[in-house]
Formats: C-alpha cells, structure tokens, sequence
C-alpha cells in the first residue's frame, strides 16, 4: 500500500484491534492512530469463562493494555464509542452521533456477538450467554455455591464454564448433542478423555439438544428432545458459538460471506478497508478459509494489517493454534488434527502430561497437548516446515522433540 497514509481508524479494540494499533506504532507508522471501541477500556476475553468468572482476576487485571497505554502511543481512544457506517467512499468512518472521522484507511476488528440459536423461551433472562465482561458479570452473580446450573454447548467455552461452575461450588449439567464433543478439532482420543474429565469431576454430562426452555417462579425449566421430563435449573448458560459482527462490512457493500472476506494482507473487497481478527475469512487463489475464531489468530492478523497499511509484505500464517483450560488441566492445540489419517499417542491419557500428534501421509499436520506446551511448540515447527517424523519416534515420551526437529 501507498506511504501516503496520514490517518487510520481501527473498529474495535479487542485483541485483533488492539493488536493492529499497536503493531502500527511498534513499526513506525507516526501518522494519526484512533481506536474506536463500544466498551469502556479494551479487555482481553478468554478470561472471561476463567479467571474473571471464578473471581480471581478483575477488570482491571484482564485490560489488554493500561490506560496510559494509549496516549502513551499517541493512539486516540474513542471509547463507549460506536461505528454506525463505513464511508469509504467519503474516506471515514460515521459514529453513531454523526460525526464522521476521516482516515486513509479504516481497519474492521468488530469481533462477534455469542450466538443465541432460535429456542423457544431461550430469550429468558435465566438463560445467559459470555462474549463480553457484562455478560460474564451476570453471569457471576448466579453462580452461587449450590445453584444448578444448565451449560449448553460443550465445545470449548461451555467446557470452560461449566469446569469454572463447578470450581464455585455449583450443581453443573452439561448438555450438547454430540457424543464426544471437539473430536474433529483435536482428535477423538484426547477429546473423549477431556469430555470424560467433566463426569470424573462430578459433572451431569448429557448427550442431548435442548428443545426449549421456559420461566418458573424460581427458574428454569428445560425440555430436552429426547422425551424426557422438562428438568428444572437456577440459571442456564449458552455456549454454542458465535456470530460474526459483519453488518458495518455489509452495509459498506464489502464481500461478506458468513465473514469478511479478506485477501492474505487482510485487505476486503474495498482496498481502504481491512479486516482482522473473528470475523473475517481468508481467500486465498479463490478459496475461502473457515473463520479461525482464536486469539493467536486474532493478534496476528492485527500484526499483519499494520504490514499491509505501511506496504511492507505481510508475515505468512503459521499452523493455527489455540489453547483452552478446564478443570485445571491447559489444553493446547496446533494445526489440522482433522485432516490427519492416523493419530499418535505420546505419553498416557490422563498422565501428568501427554499429547497426540496428527499425521498425514507421513506429515505431522496437527497436535494436541495436555499440560505440555513443549509438545505443541515442537509440532508447530514440524507442520511449518512440512517435517516427515517417524511415528514410533513420536510415540515414545523418551525421544526429545527437538531431536525430531533437526531430522
Ligand atoms: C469467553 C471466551 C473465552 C475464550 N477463550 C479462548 C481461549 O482460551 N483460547 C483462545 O485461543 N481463544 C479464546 N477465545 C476466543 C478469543 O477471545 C477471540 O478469538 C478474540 O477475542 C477475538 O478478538 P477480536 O478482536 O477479533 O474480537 P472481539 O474480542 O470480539 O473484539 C471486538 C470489539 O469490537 C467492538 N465493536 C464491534 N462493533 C463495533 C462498532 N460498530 N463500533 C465500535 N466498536 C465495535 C466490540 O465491542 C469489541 O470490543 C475466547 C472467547 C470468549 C468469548
């Protein structure tokens, strides 16, 4: 892109925004910088279903940056702040008080709203969802020492709540229609383990969908589609996904489709509009990746949109990695464990460490760690350099990974 860039306007502070303006400072960019973000001081939020749930850190404590942090950077920070329309055309941004910012290039990082599917009754005040550091805040305040608590979805977040539940003393059932939840993400060996973690634990885990909830004086009922009797809960919790935020990107006629779709330097259909972080898509020689929805994703698209803006060549994406924790076990995972033909185990299931390693016609493409970052830090440089590895090798927890590495 041209040098002859004077104004930004980043939509969004979380992590991918967050992430973009401070990549165009680190890099040098001195031109004006605004961070437009709806809440109050950009959050980090994967602590919202850990730690701020369960009380151990406060808001202060999960800011992505100190206050100072911003005008430190000489970064304006419109914050309680909405964007009601991109003006490309017109080289801005629209505020939902009219005023319009102008900029030379505006970056979207709108994240995304938790999905809330169509159930009857699921609109209930009872029925909760956690995208953002209110919804975690109400969410606090019923999880009381005793409450039965409903957690719908047993993917990631949902997992995490429900461990986090339990932590706070709660009576927790966990319901979702598939029997080992996450198997295609990381494997059906570890996933069934993990899921069976829950019920070690003490939690009701049940394979069902929920067919509708309803208000009683007390709580909440909720009808399962297997027949059985409606079963009454204090609150229930969603976690069932998210919605991309694409409506700025649509208004602005950008290509969307179930994301903003970028090119590889995150640029959409408009080239003074980019892209980062949740909502977006890559297309790549015409195919559309799915969206990545994890943090480390997040931040590195804000590192390379801050590349693209000051036209130096953006950095390639390495294999996706992401990490979740439950019931104090941390969980990280790399690459494609879906596209593997064969997994190997390395270590024993429910060890004080072991991972799985997804191979593909000889070639790790994913794997799975549990509490052995190590591992997972190894598999990312034998995916990224396209290694072939003798599986009996990975196999035994005695052979040092970074042996493997050097071939
Ligand atoms: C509860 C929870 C736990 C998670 N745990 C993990 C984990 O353990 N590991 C992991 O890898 N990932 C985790 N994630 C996912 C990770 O947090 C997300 O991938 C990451 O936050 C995405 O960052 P983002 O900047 O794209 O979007 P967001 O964090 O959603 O930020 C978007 C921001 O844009 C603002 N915004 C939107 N529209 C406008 C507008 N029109 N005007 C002004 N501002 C606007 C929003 O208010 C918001 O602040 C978790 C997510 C959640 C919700």
């Amino acid at each position: 892109m041209s040098t002859a860039i004077h104004r930004v306007v980043v939509v969004g502070g979380g992590i991918a925004g967050v992430s973009t303006v401070g990549s165009l400072r680190a890099e040098g960019y001195e031109g004006e910088l605004t961070l437009v973000d709806a809440g109050e001081l950009p959050y980090d939020r994967p602590p919202l279903s850990k730690e701020y749930l369960s009380g151990t850190k406060d808001f202060k404590q999960i800011a992505l940056q100190p206050a100072e942090w911003y005008g430190d950077n000489a970064i304006r920070l419109r914050n309680l702040t909405t964007v009601a329309a991109l003006r490309p055309g017109e080289g801005g941004v629209e505020l939902a008080d009219g005023t319009v910012l102008p900029a030379d290039r505006v970056v979207l990082a709108t994240g995304g709203r938790a999905a809330r599917p169509p159930i009857p009754g699921g609109d209930s005040g009872r029925v909760h969802v956690l995208r953002t550091s209110e919804d975690a805040d109400r969410l606090r305040e019923r999880l009381l020492p005793g409450a039965a608590v409903l957690v719908v979805g047993a993917g990631l977040i949902g997992a995490e709540v429900a461990s986090t539940a339990l932590d706070l003393g709660c009576a927790v059932t966990l319901v979702d229609p598939v029997p080992v939840p996450l198997a295609a993400a990381i494997g059906p060996d570890i996933a069934s383990w993990l899921h069976g973690l829950h019920r070690a634990r003490g939690v009701d885990t049940v394979c069902g969908a929920v067919e509708s909830f309803a208000d009683t004086a007390t709580g909440i009922t909720v009808k399962l589609g297997d027949g059985s009797s409606p079963r009454e809960f204090d609150v229930a919790v969603l976690g069932v996904g998210m919605a991309p935020e694409t409506g700025l990107a649509s208004a602005a006629g950008l290509e969307v489709d179930r994301g903003i779709v970028v090119d590889p330097g995150q640029v959409t259909s408009n080239p003074a509009v980019l892209a980062v972080g949740d909502p977006t898509r890559v297309k790549r020689d015409g195919i559309l990746a799915p969206r990545a929805e994890h943090w480390e994703a997040a931040q590195h698209d804000g590192q390379r949109a801050a590349a693209t803006i000051l036209g130096r060549a953006a950095a390639g994406r390495t294999a996706p990695w992401f990490w979740t924790d439950r019931h104090h076990r941390h969980i990280e995972a790399v690459g494609r464990m879906a596209a593997a033909d064969r997994v190997v185990l390395r270590g024993e299931l429910g060890s004080a460490a072991f991972s799985a390693f997804g191979i593909l016609d000889g070639l790790v493409v994913g794997a799975v760690a549990v509490d052995d970052s190590h591992a997972v830090r190894a598999a990312r440089r034998m995916i990224d350099r396209g290694l072939t590895v003798d599986p009996r090798k990975l196999a035994d927890p005695a052979t040092d990974l970074r042996k493997l590495l050097r071939g």
